[in-house]
């Protein structure tokens, strides 16, 4: 059975895999199509596309977008078949980039205040492809031996509490479905367990996403219990959405994430793309 993956990250966010060797690891473990998704951000794709097109793998080209939901909790809407060069989505994403790019500066001010040397510059260089967010403060930090774990440096600086941490602007859920809609894209929601809202307030968000127009859910995760899976399932046939799967993979920053496999159990069949490509097509009439 050819089996696909439709949620992949690159070093165009925060992977470890540039978009052509992500296309070329899918080549090797025989995935059929992958989808690349980086985090707001869609730099990685024209490279993806363009390896795939010599592989013979299918590259769908997305996003994951960010977006405040309820004014607070962020949760992650994926953009899946959305035109890379959409005027639209490529100038409010390098809006997005410039906002952060400031915020960056001021995460790197903070860390200057308490006596911690962080060079935007050394960051920069480090990760010259990459959107940066907090998880590279992280990682920098760690390895410049400033901290002993990228988590001590959420737990001590940069989570939503901590004196690094400076907020950021979010789009909200109307403008991105908006956004990947008139990019020609289907919106699902990411990963929706890992939002941990609780099952009522879970199946209220899936209501209110789906009335501004949300397509799909990601029913198939790396880190899904079956009991999850199903859960999904159940919420994406009683709004009348369509499924999606993937993996969320990473490379080496999450090195238990397999591309196409997840943790081990994760298995994607193609028929979910197709299925997905129906729902567009529909959509489209
Ligand atoms: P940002 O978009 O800049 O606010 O940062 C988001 C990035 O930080 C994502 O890659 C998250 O996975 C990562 N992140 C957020 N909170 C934590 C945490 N407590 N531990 C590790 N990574 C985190
Ligand atoms: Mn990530
Ligand atoms: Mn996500
Ligand atoms: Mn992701």
């Amino acid at each position: 059975m050819r089996q696909i993956d439709l949620h992949v990250h690159t070093t165009a966010s925060d992977g470890t895999f540039s978009p052509a060797e992500v296309v070329e690891l899918a080549n090797k473990n025989h995935l059929a199509a992958i989808a690349i998704t980086d985090h707001d951000c869609i730099a990685g794709v024209d490279e993806a596309v363009l390896t795939g097109t010599r592989l013979g793998v299918e590259v769908i080209s997305g996003a994951e977008l960010s977006c405040s939901y309820d004014g607070r909790k962020e949760i992650h809407i994926l953009g899946l078949f959305i035109d890379p060069h959409d005027i639209s989505l490529t100038s409010r994403l390098t809006e997005l980039k410039e906002i952060r790019d400031q915020r960056n500066e001021r995460i790197a001010e903070r860390f200057h205040e308490i006596g911690i040397p962080v060079s935007m510059d050394e960051l920069k260089a480090m990760y010259p492809d990459a959107v940066i967010t907090r998880a590279h403060f992280a990682s920098y930090l760690y390895a410049k031996g400033l901290a002993k774990s990228v988590k001590e440096v959420f737990d001590r600086y940069l989570n939503d509490n901590g004196p690094c941490y400076v907020p950021r602007e979010k789009l909200n859920p109307k403008d991105t479905i908006r956004l990947i809609h008139n990019a020609g894209g289907l919106a699902i929601l990411a990963h929706p367990v890992r939002y941990h809202m609780g099952n009522d307030t879970l199946a209220e968000c899936v209501r209110n996403l789906t009335r501004l127009g949300l397509d799909g859910l990601e029913a198939l995760y790396s880190t899904y219990t079956a009991s999850e899976e199903s859960q999904i399932r159940r919420l994406a046939k009683e709004n009348h959405l369509v499924i999606s799967g993937g993996s969320d993979f990473h490379g080496n920053n999450k090195p238990f994430i397999a591309l196409g496999k997840g943790t081990g159990h994760l298995s994607i069949p193609y028929d979910i793309l197709d299925n997905l490509k129906s729902h567009l097509k529909m959509g489209r009439l």
